[in-house]
């Protein structure tokens, strides 16, 4: 969509709704009633597809008790293997590469006790200075496992704007004492596109491996991580992917590491032949399963069935074209209606760097995110200054994003956000 073409009316916004192919599945969608939602990359809506197949598990539960893991109407024993298959199209990786289990952190973990084997002077972690709190914990606390100081063998790479990474920089924190680089595919406050090709590329020509956190990119964007020969990814399945709060993550292991043992061994993680020998010799299965440790949360994997019913049909090649058309309009009507009120627009503006959500920066972020939601906007804030708008692909309409901009203009214009106070709430 060419920025030329666009207009800033409703009558225009509605036209691209009438023309937008995937329309409807916002049916499909339980909006929270009189808002907007703009906060699907933190938690997706619940669909009446994921809602009835959480609910069929529920039942196979109440008829079948323990039955349900071989006669259920999706049989709990493998089917977190199941799901894997229908996450596997998302990440561009062979059914066996992918598997739902644990959670994003978890997954993490696991895979850096995997992966992460320092050998001589090849002793550090390399990740970067903008990535989600929870990973960097993660990583520190590996390193002090191994005996090693955080403060001298974790490398974070420097932004030089606070907002984005430059390839270059990651590439060239490349030493040769690092063993393992640990990234996101698109950054969570800024929504910049990592080039996952070329950084796995340049880390496996100096003998590192690599692995990705796909948290804001899975669902939104089309990846090709068995192409690439990415070593591994992890993912939470509760934002675009819309598999309820706390719903069980995913991971993903290129295939040439099978047969590796897993850093965290659990008999969920057997060959699914073996696991009820009750062997004390572990038999890792030769696929993505092995990473999984115990039993795994159904109810919690439920809904994540009738969710991926969804992104079957709509495709992500569709899901990415329409997200990429919301967020380019939400942009323009932003530059022509929100200009002299002092945002920035934070996010790449380039469609190949640009991930699912917008990020606008504004010193009284915190209080307008709060006068938004006066008004019955949902945003997201990250502290300090940024405001996340999400309009998602399978449920969000041009209407909604028009709307959104309106209200912040009347927000700016009469000051309204003036009464609020400028800090976070809890769960920002
Ligand atoms: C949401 C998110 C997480 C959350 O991890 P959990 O273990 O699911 O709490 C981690 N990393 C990134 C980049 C995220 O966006």
């Amino acid at each position: 969509m060419n920025s030329t073409a666009l207009e800033p009316t409703l009558e225009f916004a509605r036209k691209l709704d009438q023309e937008d192919p995937l329309r409807h599945f916002r049916d499909e969608f339980y909006l929270p009633p009189n808002s907007i939602y703009m906060d699907g990359n933190s938690l997706g809506l619940l669909s009446k597809r994921a809602e009835k197949t959480l609910f069929t598990i529920l039942q196979d539960w109440k008829l079948l008790g323990i039955d349900g893991w071989t006669k259920g109407t999706y049989p709990w024993f493998d089917l977190s293997e199941k799901i894997g298959v229908m996450l596997a199209p998302l990440v561009g990786a062979s059914p066996e590469e992918v598997i739902a289990t644990g959670s994003t952190t978890v997954n993490l973990h696991q895979l850096v006790s995997t992966f992460y084997q320092p050998e001589g002077k090849r002793t550090k972690i390399l990740a970067d200075e903008l990535t989600f709190p929870s990973d960097i914990y993660a990583l520190q606390s590996q390193l002090r496992i191994h005996g090693y100081d955080p403060s001298t063998h974790l490398i974070r790479v420097k932004s030089r704007d606070g907002r984005f990474l430059e390839e270059e920089d990651i590439i060239a924190a490349m030493s040769e004492d690092v063993a393992l680089v640990v990234l996101p595919t698109v950054l969570y406050r800024s929504g910049q596109i990592l080039d996952i090709q070329l950084l796995t590329d340049e880390a496996h020509k100096r003998g590192i491996l690599i692995g990705f956190d796909a948290c804001h990119s899975i669902g939104a964007i089309p990846h090709s991580f068995s192409e690439w020969g990415v070593d591994f990814a992890f993912w939470c399945n509760y934002k675009y992917m819309n598999g309820g709060p706390g719903c069980v993550a995913g991971l993903y292991v290129h295939r040439k590491h099978f047969g590796s043992a897993p850093g965290l061994a659990g008999w969920f993680g057997s060959k699914k032949d073996k696991q009820f020998d009750m062997e004390h010799t572990f038999t890792p299965s030769l696929t993505a399963g092995a990473y999984q440790i115990g039993t795994p949360h159904l109810l919690s994997l439920a809904p994540l069935i009738g969710s991926l019913e969804i992104f079957q049909e709509a495709g992500i090649e569709r899901i990415r074209q329409k997200s990429l058309q919301l967020t380019n309009y939400f942009m323009y009507l932003i530059e022509q209606e929100l200009s002299h009120f002092g945002f920035i627009i934070g996010n790449p503006k380039d469609d190949v760097r640009r991930g699912g959500h917008i990020s606008l920066e504004h010193e009284e972020a915190a209080r307008i995110c709060k006068s938004l939601k006066e008004n019955g906007v949902i945003p997201d804030f990250r502290a300090p200054n940024i405001i996340r708008l999400a309009p998602i692909a399978l449920y969000t309409s041009y209407e909604e994003v028009w709307n959104v901009v309106q209200i912040m203009k009347k927000i700016m214009q009469e000051k309204q956000y003036k009464k609020f106070s400028n800090e976070r709430e809890v769960v920002a």
